[in-house]
């Protein structure tokens, strides 16, 4: 794509905008972004906002985005995590190519450079504990107070961080300061801490390093040395952008990045803290970091969610400045309608009732056609079989029905879908009163779902043959959290006690046992399923991704 068509077709919020405008004022030819996560869990639908925006400017604009791993901090980064973000990006759809980085590839550079700093008189070794540094940072109306060793000699400063490097002090005894002012309006100004020393091994450095640089130092020289040139981060960095300007400005960096706010995604009735979504697997909450209850993509994959109707999504609801709460109905609908769109329809009974008809010969069945899609006719047909002994939903059978009931019940004939008319003669129950069993009659004249004297009924069901459906595991998800706004702080009384219903005993046709493992079917008037990885081969285990209508007031346990 030529610069041109790109700069004209683009410019759908402020950071399309702003890039838009630095492109035609040839600020930059071409532009660079980057993804960067910190690999101490799994990404989250959260992510996929910062994904799509990073990744889909490079697309949109001539120049790339790259995937950069700010694995600064070695004690909760786990190379798990580096794998599963890579298979989540890549799952989105987004593409790094060659661009893979880590900020752990800058760690030399990172640290002549804070020797730089301290020979300039900008950096100094503090050996105030964690506690003091934070005791004498003052508030936001009360400056701080100067260190005791602020003033140390450049020559004393670096022996002691040489010392730090090599190892001889303990985890916490020193940390490296900027040197800044302690009086400063922006607390992140009052000479924030660039390296600590932590003995820890590191994924990829190994035991090479006794000191770390922090997230603040890190970060923007990164992006520096990267030729990043729209660094695009969440609201909450806003307040730390003169710190990292001080840094680009009295560092000999190769290129002067622009960092640019937006807002995070927040949906209701989720957390996206990982701090949260961490408690979540490790107490037990949750089977792990992919149940499909949790809003990780490895969760929103596991689930059923295509990645296309989390791409609709993160374009719907838009880049801005201001920090809002999106309605999780929002990513539901983009679900429901990609799933309407490419998903094969098939029957399936969740709750099986079984129905004998008594008039049907014994011994005898028939191959009914049914439609596999109903606005695709290219997806063609299948058959099913068709007999005298069949299973219905239990809860399209009620023997008392109330005036708008108006499924099977004692005396009343329904429409069983593409197959025939059937009328509910006889009910049977077992020893607790229970119906375990219905006799019906149905009309032969009926076939094709349609009576040739033109006499209507006001209800179509599915239904599956008894002996050639098959058993499966159905498991039905509902919101995790029971509440719009679930408390980060205190989660575990906010979680929803039915966010996990297991269907044991229902029963599939045998064209979603065949079907390809990963695809996306709609069981007619229940859902969208796909099948989970628990399945073995003889037995399917399928995940509800969602119902076919927004019932979420219901499943989360209100009565509205
Ligand atoms: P934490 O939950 O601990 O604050 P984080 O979600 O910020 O961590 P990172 O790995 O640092 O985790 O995130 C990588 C990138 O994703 C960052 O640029 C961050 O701004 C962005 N990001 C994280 N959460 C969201 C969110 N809810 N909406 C949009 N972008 C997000
Ligand atoms: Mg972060």
């Amino acid at each position: 794509m030529t610069t041109e068509t790109a700069i004209a077709e683009a410019g759908r919020d402020f950071i399309r905008d702003i890039i838009q405008a630095d492109l035609e004022a040839g600020r930059q030819r071409e532009i660079v972004t980057r993804f960067p996560p910190e690999p101490n869990g799994y990404l989250h639908i959260g992510h996929a906002k910062s994904i799509a925006l990073n990744f889909g400017v490079a697309q949109e604009f001539p120049g790339h985005c790259n995937l950069r791993f700010d694995d600064t901090n070695p004690t909760r980064e786990e190379q798990e995590y580096i794998d599963s973000i890579q298979a989540d990006v890549r799952w989105l759809g987004f593409d790094w190519g060659k661009n893979l980085f880590y900020a752990s590839d800058y760690f030399d550079r990172l640290y002549e450079w804070a020797e730089g700093l301290i020979r300039a008189g900008l950096a100094y070794v503090d050996d105030q504990s964690q506690d003091e540094i934070r005791a004498n940072r003052g508030t936001l109306t009360e400056p701080g107070s100067n260190s005791p060793f602020r003033d140390r000699s450049v020559a004393e400063n670096l022996d002691l961080f040489h010392r730090m490097k090599a190892g001889e002090f303990p985890n916490g005894a020193r940390v490296l300061r900027a040197r800044i002012d302690m009086a400063a309006g922006n607390i992140n100004l009052r000479d924030p801490v660039l390296y600590r020393i932590l003995h820890a091994h590191h994924p990829r450095t190994g035991d090479k390093w006794s000191i770390y640089p922090s997230y603040d130092y890190a970060h923007g020289q990164s992006d520096a040395i990267e030729g990043v040139t729209h660094s695009i981060c969440t609201l909450e960095f806003e307040d730390h952008r003169p710190l990292y300007d001080w840094l680009l400005e009295k560092l000999p960096v190769p290129s002067r990045p622009r960092q640019y706010e937006f807002a995070r995604l927040n949906l209701t009735y989720t957390l996206l803290s990982k701090r949260v979504l961490t408690k979540l697997v490790q107490d037990g909450h949750v089977s792990g970091w992919d149940d499909p209850r949790m809003p990780t993509i490895a969760g929103l994959k596991r689930r059923g969610v295509p990645p296309a109707a989390i791409r609709e999504f993160v374009k719907r609801i838009g880049v801005a400045k201001a920090n809002s709460v999106v309605d999780v109905g929002m990513l539901e609908f983009c679900i429901r309608e990609e799933l309407n769109r490419t998903a094969p329809r098939r029957m399936a009974v969740l709750r099986p009732l079984k129905v004998v008809l008594e008039n049907y010969p014994e011994g005898q069945t028939e191959e009914i056609e049914a439609v596999n899609h109903p606005d695709d006719p290219a997806l063609g047909t299948r058959r099913l079989a068709f007999g005298r002994e069949l299973y219905i939903e239990q809860e399209d059978f009620m023997e008392n029905p109330p005036k708008k009931f108006f499924r099977l019940s004692p005396g009343n004939e329904v429409r069983l879908r593409y197959a025939y008319f059937i009328k509910c003669e006889k009910v049977i129950k077992n020893a607790a009163g229970e119906v375990v069993e219905l006799r019906c009659t149905y009309d032969p004249l009926t076939r094709g779902g349609n009576a040739p004297d033109g006499r209507k009924v006001k209800a179509t069901m599915h239904w599956l043959p008894a002996a050639q459906s098959r058993p499966a595991e159905i498991r039905i998800y509902n919101q995790l959290f029971a509440k719009p706004s679930p408390d980060a702080a205190n989660f575990a009384a906010d979680l929803n006690p039915q966010s996990l219903e297991i269907m044991k005993e229902a029963r599939i046709e045998p064209a979603i046992a065949e079907a390809n493992s990963a695809e996306a079917m709609q069981f007619e008037r229940q859902g969208y399923f796909v099948r989970d990885k628990d399945s073995t081969p003889d037995r399917l285990v399928l995940n509800r991704t969602i119902g076919l209508r927004d019932t979420f007031a219901k499943e989360v346990g209100g009565k509205g």
